[in-house]
């Protein structure tokens, strides 16, 4: 038998986010290109390094990026949309990063969700134009790893399957030739990569766990048929993740040299498959058996008795025992974290920890020794002491949630008449403006921070700062002339940990670190025992903030499903008892808030379509429960309490319904970056309540200028009633500074009173 241990990728962020700090400093222009690109290769290099001494078989290669993946091969193919004004050749960094963020006088490109995952990509504008190779930076990976590291590596390249199905700018006539002009820059960057001395060439397709139709097969098939037959001596290894494989026997016939399958999310459907119709003899089979998408360990006598079984069915000789997906999705080492107690800390894995599981669990199997093996029983210790840990099980919420019924699920009044009571309370102008929540997490915000967390400065004092910065927000809100204001969350590091640490059920990691888009870095929360609602966690700073201005201020909350989904979230009991139990936790601080006179109070979901199974057969579970939650945390309201709701890359277009069944007053979405798309399908599919288009990109340095705004405005009333629209940015505003925060939101309110005036 010949078993060897590898992953997709691994994360390339770093220890303490070095390839961040690199990033930010580059853009600061803190250091030079040349520092930035020695820098960056020191991180990669160290990277594989670490892999190497973790034992790995195999490591990858092209897994590592300078922003993003995809943007790495839209660039590389010479995918560039004439606004960047590029003229040929190589990509320069100034280009790159304007599709990646923005220039002055150009936008971003789009940006959206990578399948279920928190991590979003730049999503490649295809223009019916020839396409060149501009650099093979894959084949720079491979030869740096060679030469400096002596490492034959992996490299890993994004599938032209997915990769076109993530694009956009084609429609069913100009497909055919994208892939006609595409394919042959594939050929090229393998056949170099063969030339180099690659052997095998791991190719991704996510994309292929969808539901594929008859054509879709089809084209599978041809491409990489063509692949094949245009580079012979390269190994294709065909990674699909994230789910089972389906039309997993017409993808069997294609002649790669192998295939990988994802046994932890597509287990029982690869299984089966599997079954029914065996593994080709001739390929390696890529058993994905530790989940790549949580942070805990994993119990190796179950994992190396999965391995066993999936070979024994398969009659496989040949296989890679791998993650379910890249690493790329968990932190990098358990090491780094010096705080946790130590029942959790011993069940758990990060990046590190999981390629020690896939070394042991292959070396158990390829050996046949995991009985009795101590690393084997001390994993199941770990996961046994952890459930019985005090925190697993709160009595009092468990019945509370028991006793829950149906009323609890929804608003007593319907939306037309509430809307009326609530004009009535708000007295607000027509096209209300407001901004999604927060405001610049300045320098001397994260430090007074920083400096309060390290017992440096007391809590006075810190909490004295915090209502400083939102008294002069409150009055820069007021100069703006913005309608309904915020207290701009200078309080919060996240939205998501802000909570997690005023509920009970909740760890927090140091360094926990995932890339969530670009350079920005998410650390979420441990959901490890059930979760309950101690005492207020937002009241205070909402009302200081309410008492300074006579315009309404927004509460401002993290809705159940975001805080869920955005959190490493325990495995013992289901995601919907989890989402209920915070949201009636929600539920208790909504009714704080009321108590304490706040009108609008705002319950963020921007993380509510993303949970969102990849297999549309599994939609409607998901969402049934995660509206419940939503409306269990919303609902027992007052008639006149106003509830928003915020959601980014939501793709409103096909998410109409959920989001109208989530029966919030108004909800704020992001729109700027696919504007044209969704006022066409509002023609189609109006909206009938609230709703504020976002209608500039948050994500940009850039200021939209008044005519900009106008535009979009314009646009945007022509699908919804006045009586339903409000005017707002895109998202929050944290990650902006002060000057640009106000210049744009300025720009915003100047185009809606020019829109007022027009009325
Ligand atoms: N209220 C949050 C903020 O303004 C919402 C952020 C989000 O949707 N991601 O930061
Ligand atoms: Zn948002």
């Amino acid at each position: 038998m010949n078993l060897i241990s590898t992953v997709h990728g691994y994360p390339y962020i770093g220890d303490n986010r070095e390839w961040k700090k690199c990033l930010e400093a580059f853009w600061k222009k803190e250091i030079t290109e040349e520092q930035f690109n020695s820098k960056m290769e020191a991180i990669r290099l160290n990277h594989l390094k670490r892999q190497q001494e973790l034992g790995l078989d195999f490591i990858t290669v092209g897994d590592f990026t300078l922003y993003d993946r995809m943007l790495d091969h839209a660039t590389m193919f010479g995918i560039i949309p004439e606004r960047y004004s590029w003229i040929g050749g190589k990509v320069e960094f100034s280009t790159y990063y304007a599709m990646a963020r923005g220039k002055s006088d150009v936008i971003a490109c789009e940006m959206t969700k990578w399948f279920n995952t928190n991590y979003h990509y730049i999503v490649p504008e295809y223009e019916d134009r020839p396409l060149q190779l501009t650099e093979n930076y894959i084949l720079e990976y491979f030869i740096e790893a060679k030469e400096k590291l002596g490492l034959i590596t992996k490299p890993t390249i994004i599938g032209p399957y997915t990769f076109v199905q993530l694009s956009k700018g084609y429609d069913e006539k100009t497909k055919a030739s994208f892939y006609l002009k595409l394919l042959p820059l594939y050929v090229k960057v393998l056949q170099e990569l063969v030339d180099a001395g690659a052997e095998w060439i791991q190719i991704e397709e996510p994309s292929l766990v969808l539901s594929l139709d008859k054509d879709d097969i089809k084209l599978v098939q041809q491409i990489y048929r063509q692949l094949v037959e245009s580079v012979p001596s390269a190994k294709i290894m065909l990674q699909t993740y994230f789910e089972g494989l389906s039309a997993y026997e017409d993808i069997c016939d294609i002649p790669v040299a192998g295939i990988g399958l994802d046994f932890v999310h597509g287990k029982e459907q690869n299984t089966s498959s599997i079954r029914q119709y065996g593994f080709p003899k001739d390929k390696v089979l890529g058993i994905g058996v530790i989940n790549g998408r949580d942070i805990w360990r994993a119990n190796l006598a179950e994992k190396a008795t999965d391995v066993h079984a999936v070979l024994s069915i398969s009659g496989a000789t040949k296989a890679w025992i791998q993650s379910s997906c890249s690493l790329q999705h968990v932190p990098v080492t358990t090491k780094s974290e010096t705080k946790l107690e130590s029942t959790l800390i011993n069940a758990l894995a990060f990046a590190d920890e999981k390629i020690v599981e896939i070394t042991s669990v292959t070396s158990y199997v390829r050996d046949d020794a995991w009985y009795g093996n101590k690393r084997v029983s001390d994993s199941m210790k770990a996961i046994e002491t952890l459930s019985q840990h005090k925190m697993r099980k709160n009595e009092k919420v468990r019945e509370e949630l028991s006793l829950l019924e149906q009323n609890h699920f929804s608003r007593p009044m319907a939306f037309k008449e509430r809307q009326s009571l609530q004009k009535e309370v708000l007295q607000l102008p027509d096209y209300p403006t407001t901004t999604i929540g927060s405001f610049p997490q300045s320098k001397i915000v994260k430090e007074t921070r920083k400096a309060w967390r390290q017992q440096e400065i007391s809590d006075d004092t810190y909490r004295d700062f915090l209502e400083k910065e939102t008294a002069r927000w409150i009055s820069l809100q007021e100069d703006i002339g913005l309608d309904v204001l915020v207290h701009g969350e200078f309080e919060r590091t996240d939205m998501v940990e802000y909570f997690g640490e005023k509920l009970s059920g909740f760890a927090f990691t140091e360094k926990a670190w995932v890339v969530s888009y670009g350079s920005r870095c998410v650390k979420p929360p441990v959901i490890y025992g059930d979760i309950e609602w101690t005492s207020p966690m937002t009241v205070k700073e909402v009302v200081q903030a309410q008492k300074l201005t006579s315009k309404p201020v927004k509460g401002m909350l993290t809705g159940p499903v975001t805080i869920l989904n955005w959190s490493f979230v325990r495995d013992d009991i289901s995601h919907e008892q989890v989402a209920n139990q915070i949201a009636l936790a929600l539920r208790k601080e909504i009714t704080a808030l009321e108590d304490a006179g706040i009108k609008i109070i705002q319950v963020d979901e921007p993380a509510l379509r993303e949970g969102l199974p990849l297999r549309i057969e599994n939609r409607d579970a998901y969402l049934a429960w995660a509206i419940n939650a939503f409306k269990l945390a919303t609902s027992r309201v007052k008639n006149t309490t106003q509830i928003h709701t915020h959601m980014c890359y939501c793709e409103f277009n096909d998410f109409i319904e959920p989001i109208r069944a989530l029966d919030a007053d108004v909800i704020s979405i992001e729109t700027s970056r696919s504007h044209g798309e969704l006022i066409e399908s509002l023609k189609q599919d109006p909206y009938d309540l609230g709703i504020g288009l976002g209608v500039y990109d948050i994500h940009s340095p850039r200021i939209p200028s008044v005519e900009e705004i106008d535009t979009i405005l314009k646009d945007s009333i022509q699908v919804i009633p006045k009586e339903q629209f409000w005017v707002n940015p895109d998202c929050g505003l944290k990650t902006r500074n002060e000057e640009e925060t106000i210049a744009s939101l300025k720009n915003m309110v100047k185009a809606t009173h020019k829109l007022r005036k027009l009325q």
